[in-house]
């Protein structure tokens, strides 16, 4: 048995990256995607069952990049704008800083999200995927 989000064509990759900006599964749309709270993160999607894991070496590997891309530019921005403003060196510095520690902890699920609509697009789901999916699904559904 399929469930229709399993078996509905695989979503542009740009929805998909969309998708991940606000939080929600690549693959389905699904509110949250793996995420339970701001850290905490199942194997599977919270509404779909697609598994982030799939068998794939390295996905953390890509979400830390992708973390780091995100700070790394913002603080790289941060400096650019900051300088042609003419602010301080101790305010370039400081906001800096400020980037460095807080965009890490508040970008660290939708870095997850982001690479997981990568990394679909990357590496399209087998049928095993989505058997895995459905299995977890229904094990879920049975409890
Ligand atoms: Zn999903």
């Amino acid at each position: 048995m399929n469930s229709s989000l399993n078996t509905a064509p695989r979503p542009s990759i740009v929805r998909m990256i969309l998708r991940g900006l606000f939080r929600r599964c690549a693959w389905c749309g699904g509110k949250g995607a793996f995420f339970n709270s701001w850290f905490k993160k199942n194997d599977y999607c919270n509404t779909c069952g697609m598994s982030w894991k799939r068998n794939l070496q390295g996905f953390e590997l890509g979400a830390a990049t992708m973390g780091v891309f995100i700070t790394f530019g913002a603080i790289l921005a941060w400096m650019v704008i900051g300088g042609l403003a003419g602010f301080s060196v101790v305010l370039l510095l400081s906001g800096a800083a400020m980037l460095a520690i807080t965009l890490p902890i508040f970008g660290y699920p939708i870095t997850y999200t982001v690479w997981f609509g990568v990394d679909l697009a990357m590496h399209a789901p087998e049928a095993a995927d989505l058997e895995q999916a459905n299995a977890h699904l229904l094990g879920l559904s049975s409890k």
